[in-house]
């Protein structure tokens, strides 16, 4: 059931420029680059480009207004009262945010809308935290009173990937904002239509000057700039495993800023023949082919207990091929477009990959559509452990199905990986449940349920799928650093 048709509707665009010192600026070079529609592959617009040149300008900003104080000093409530205007405005705008999300990046409208509420209920998850954030006192010895203060841990910079970018935005900008860090973010240069969009309203909110400075461009120019900035005390980033490497490394060399990752998976679906199997072919379809397989944490090596392994590869492949692709603006459509060509050739060449190593397709495996970037849902069963499309991450909707024995040697082979980003299980075993879940080794492990998100709920990796912790209490860590005042008495 596959149509690729051109979205007929029309999209406010929002700004162009970059945004710094809460001002609309061309970029110091003058240069501007396009952003495609990757449901026609058609020109969108052009967005000014950022290079170091605009970096050095945005850090000052946030420098000064960091200095300044009129933001750090500001009252912890009225720093909330910001966040709390901030997820309002959105709010209020959601539609327009939603179809512009749809536009540039390709997701169904539907799904856009769904990340819409996410960014939403994060703002004012980390608007709640503002004025909540405390030290200790502690009972040190001798005549001392001595207790710590929480304190923001500067100039950020953040860089963001095209997947989900409001909602990166959203993750990266209210755990720094709740705290008192001003930021330089950086989006990416396939996405930067709705995150200039939120840009706007930041302005609109009343936000002081400098606080938030947001930039398109490119990784190798404006993010390098960032990740070796000498006067930027933090990055946080999230993207491949690849660039991860690149960012620390870049902080090493210069100046030991802190650094926070979210990184890329090749995240274990375990699904045992005790489960609820509908629900399970289900869950683990929605694992792999959500936002047209680009999720980091998506489940995309299904290991399935051999002794329902065929009803769940037939099962499974039904429901691929009743997967509507198509047009992302119409409300039916389940899966849209991959993000560019890029994307769409690295896919393809994976489904490749998958035939020559002798995995079975059993649905799928082409482009869909004469315009865009349409894949069609695909199924590889019979997928072993060292086969590529088992070992690296596709970002893009094909299933690899893996069967095996028992629990202990899924245990073992969902942990043969450099990744650990997420896992799940599928039982009514609740002994399985939680043998999977304490000896998998991955940040986040969903038990009969997959991509259950929450603003309160801590998402990160393990291994070379990152370093610290996204949402949540855990997530305000990243965003402070700890000062210890000892007094004499
Ligand atoms: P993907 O391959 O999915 O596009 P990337 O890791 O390349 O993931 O990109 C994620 C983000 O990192 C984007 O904003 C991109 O521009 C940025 N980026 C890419 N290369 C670099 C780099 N060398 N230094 C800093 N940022 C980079």
């Amino acid at each position: 059931m596959v149509t690729a048709r051109v979205p007929e509707q029309q999209v406010k665009i929002g700004p162009t420029r970059l945004l710094i010192n809460n001002e609309w600026v061309e970029s110091v070079s003058d240069r501007r680059f396009e952003t495609i529609n990757p449901t026609t592959g058609e020109v969108i617009c052009d967005v000014a480009e950022a290079d170091a040149p605009d970096v050095e300008k945005a850090v000052q900003a946030a420098r000064a207004a960091f200095s300044r104080g009129e933001w750090t000093k500001l009252s912890a409530t009225r720093r909330g009262e910001l966040l709390y205007k901030l997820a309002d405005l959105i709010e209020q705008n959601i539609d327009e945010l939603a179809r512009l999300e749809t536009l540039d990046n390709g997701k169904p409208l539907q799904d856009s809308l769904g990340d819409l509420g996410l960014v939403i209920g994060c703002y004012r998850y980390y608007a709640g935290w503002a004025d909540k954030v405390q030290g200790k006192t502690i009972p040190i010895n001798g005549p001392y009173f001595c207790y710590t203060r929480h304190e923001p841990v500067g100039v950020v910079g953040q860089i963001i990937p095209w997947n989900f970018p409001l909602l990166m935005q959203a993750w990266k900008l209210a755990p720094a904002l709740a705290t008192g860090n001003t930021v330089v973010m950086k989006t990416a240069e396939q996405t930067p239509l709705s995150a200039l969009r939120v840009g706007e309203l930041i302005v609109e909110a009343g936000f002081p000057p400098g606080v938030v400075n947001i930039l398109s461009g490119y990784g190798p120019t404006a993010g390098a700039a960032i990740a070796r900035h000498m006067d930027i005390d933090k990055v946080a980033f999230t993207g491949s495993t690849e660039v991860g490497h690149l960012i620390m490394e870049a902080a090493a060399k210069s100046n030991l800023k802190r650094v926070t990752l979210e990184l890329g998976g090749k995240s274990p679906n375990i699904v045992f023949a005790d489960a609820d199997m509908d629900a399970a072919i289900a869950g683990s379809h929605d694992a792999l082919f959500f936002n047209q397989g680009q999720c980091c944490c998506a489940g995309s090596r299904v290991f399935v207990e051999e002794k329902c392994y065929d009803e769940f590869v037939a099962k499974s492949v039904e429901q691929a091929k009743q997967r509507i692709v198509g047009n992302p603006f119409d409300e039916s459509t389940e899966q849209g477009p991959q993000v560019d060509k890029d994307q769409f050739d690295r896919v393809m060449g994976y489904i490749e990959s998958g035939m020559r190593e002798g995995a079975q397709m059993l649905c799928g495996g082409s482009r869909v559509g004469d315009k865009g970037f349409f894949i069609a849902p695909t199924v590889f069963a019979d997928v072993r452990d060292e086969m590529k499309i088992a070992q690296e991450e596709i970002f893009g909707p094909v299933m690899s199905i893996i069967k095996f024995k028992d629990i202990d040697e899924v245990i073992q082979r969902a942990n043969t990986t450099m990744y650990g980003l997420a896992a799940a299980v599928w039982t009514q075993d609740i002994s399985k449940a939680h043998a999977i879940a304490h000896n998998v080794r991955a940040g986040t492990v969903w038990v009969n349920c997959y991509d259950v998100f929450d603003a309160a709920a801590p998402f990160g990796g393990f291994k070379q799928s990152g370093i610290g912790r996204e949402l949540g209490e855990y997530g305000l860590q990243q965003y402070t650093e700890v000062k210890t005042v000892t007094i004499k008495l």
